[in-house]
């Protein structure tokens, strides 16, 4: 069975141009911008831009320097945010929702990066 990805979900419309995003980074692969509904004092969104719907969607079928550039940008996001610990940085929590049981609202990976406070314990 094929991943179905949906070209009319608001990140694609985001990579389009089409909707305004606050872009903290664009590389050759990713694009990372702040949520427009922020959790935490630092919330980041980082997503690669092709076509895929989840992490193991990517994870299985993106190209090696797809990989290696969405990860740095979730590095560098972190450094520019100034959230990485042991670096000055009080830490974060990093985040992909995907599917109905994982309640993923858009379509296309995105990675939230939280920080700026105490995130508080993982509840099952
Ligand atoms: O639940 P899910 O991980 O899919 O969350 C989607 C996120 O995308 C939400 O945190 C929402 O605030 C964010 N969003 C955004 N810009 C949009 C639409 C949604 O930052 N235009």
């Amino acid at each position: 069975m094929a991943y179905a990805y949906d070209e009319n979900n608001i990140f694609a419309k985001i990579l389009r141009g089409e909707i305004p995003n606050k872009t903290v980074l664009e590389t050759e692969h990713s694009l990372a911008f702040h949520d427009i509904r922020p959790q935490a004092p630092v919330h980041v969104l980082v997503i690669p831009k092709g076509p895929y719907v989840t992490y193991d969607h990517f994870a299985l079928e993106a190209e090696a320097d797809e990989i290696v550039d969405f990860n740095r940008t979730v590095g560098e996001v972190c450094k520019m945010m100034d959230v990485q610990p042991g670096m000055g940085g009080g830490g974060y929590r990093m985040i992909s929702n995907a599917g109905e049981a994982g309640v993923q609202e858009v379509p296309h990976l995105h990675i939230h990066i939280l920080g700026g406070r105490w995130m508080g314990r993982m509840v099952p």
